[in-house]
């Protein structure tokens, strides 16, 4: 444990401007270090699609600044059920939510931008530099140094790269190659909600399941809603117009039923989302020497149980309390491994393998080991930044 409160790092340079990056920055300024965000993007635009936050999340967020995560169940939006149906529009079950009494934490969807602008405002907007695209960077015993597309360089003590599945900081401290392709792709947007619509009711998810294919609707809170299909697809290619993704995803869900067919029609190619989902192998190390990873470009996962931001926010918190409690930084770094490569090990294989099952029947996916994976789900859930037991490991082992 560290003796003194001088920071074990006075200068920290963390590369994307994503949830990750941000909240981490949010978490070291709070300790005094000077955090500073470089982000490829020339602006903050309203991008990315729906995302739903859980117990484990929102505890850390709130841990790192609780008026952030009192700002956030304002701007989105609490779930209180969750409804399945088929693709044909039958309903399967309606669950009511129990995160908040079992975790004190509601389930809330929000769209990723305006969780982008509630951190970033979070933040002195000096310490944000837009237009910054990492391209390398170098190290030693003393500093690393971080070069920019534009023709910048940054000294820093630790370089932080929460740049992304497509992490330029990752390709370049590790070198594992492109992300793998996990069988599906998925097409999503966000939208007006339009309250008198007959396939979302307020408070509520909706989530269709038809051959090989899933459909999320989330509502997101100041009039905004999500679609989000998924469909088991071995041309992982993307279409090279706004039209051609539009009359891909009218044709791939084309035997949907009329209310969900209509909303795709309805909404503005250009603003469709197209990729494929995809993950990476877990790593043994994320950490060497002054530079460590975080978030998706530590362990991107399958977003098959919403985890991704939620475990960044994880991340970003233990990072933070590492710094605080550590004398020097390689044993902050051990440590900050040590806490965070099993667990998210256990997720992205996990999840991996369910995003690899959306092709088997419905049926058999839910009968087969429910009580496991509601075990599973109380793992993730219960992470809580107050309790010590958050570092115990699941039950089952993975290879790394
Ligand atoms: C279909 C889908 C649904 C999802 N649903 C959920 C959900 O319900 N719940 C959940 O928790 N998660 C969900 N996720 C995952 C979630 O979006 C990510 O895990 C989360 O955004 C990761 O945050 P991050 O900050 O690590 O990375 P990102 O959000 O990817 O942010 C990275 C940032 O780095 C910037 N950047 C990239 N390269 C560079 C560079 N070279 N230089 C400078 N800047 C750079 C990018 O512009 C970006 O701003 C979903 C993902 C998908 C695809």
């Amino acid at each position: 444990m560290r003796e003194t409160s001088k920071p074990v790092v006075e200068k920290v340079a963390i590369i994307g401007a994503g949830p990750g990056g941000l909240a981490t920055a949010i978490a070291l300024r709070k300790q005094g270090i000077d955090a500073h965000v470089y982000e490829k993007a020339r602006e903050f635009r309203p991008v990315g699609g729906g995302l739903g936050l859980q117990s484990n999340g929102l505890r850390c967020l709130d841990a790192i600044e609780p008026e952030i995560a009192d700002t956030l169940k304002c701007s989105g939006c609490q779930v209180k059920r969750v409804t399945v149906k088929t693709s044909t529009g039958e309903t399967i079950r309606t669950t009511e939510t129990t995160m908040m009494a079992k975790y004190g934490q509601p389930f809330l969807t929000i769209w990723w931008w305006r969780l982008q602008q509630i951190l970033a405002s979070a933040l002195p907007p000096e310490v944000i530099h837009l237009n910054h695209r990492c391209i390398g960077f170098e190290q030693n015993e003393n500093t690393v140094i971080t070069h920019f597309e534009n023709g910048k360089t940054v000294a820093a003590d630790l370089l932080i790269g929460a740049d992304g599945v497509n992490s330029r900081v990752r390709e370049i401290l590790i070198g594992d190659g492109e992300p793998q392709y996990l069988g599906s792709m998925s097409w999503r947007t966000v939208i007006n909600y339009n309250k008198n619509n007959n396939l979302l009711p307020p408070n509520e998810v909706i989530l269709m399941r038809g051959e090989k294919s899933i459909l999320f609707l989330l509502n997101l809170g100041e009039g905004n809603m999500y679609w989000g299909a998924r469909k088991v697809l071995s041309d992982s290619s993307v279409s090279s117009t706004a039209a051609e993704v539009k009359s891909r995803v009218l044709k791939e869900f084309a035997d949907w039923i009329e209310p969900v067919r209509k909303l795709m029609e309805a909404t503005d190619a250009e603003r469709i989302l197209e990729g494929p989902i995809c993950d990476r192998l877990p790593l043994k190390q994320w950490s060497y020497g002054r530079v460590t990873l975080l978030g998706d470009a530590a362990h991107p996962m399958s977003p098959l149980v919403g985890q991704g931001a939620n475990t960044t926010f994880e991340d970003a918190y233990e990072l933070a309390e590492c710094l605080r409690n550590f004398p020097d930084l390689q044993t902050v770094l051990t440590n900050y491994d040590n806490r965070r490569i099993h667990r998210t090990a256990i997720i992205q294989t996990r999840t991996g393998e369910g995003e690899k099952g959306l092709d088997k029947p419905t049926q058999q996916t839910n009968q087969q080991s429910q009580q496991n994976f509601d075990e599973f789900r109380h793992w993730l859930y219960d992470y809580d930044p107050k309790s010590e037991s958050r570092l115990k490991p699941w039950k089952e082992k993975v290879v790394i």
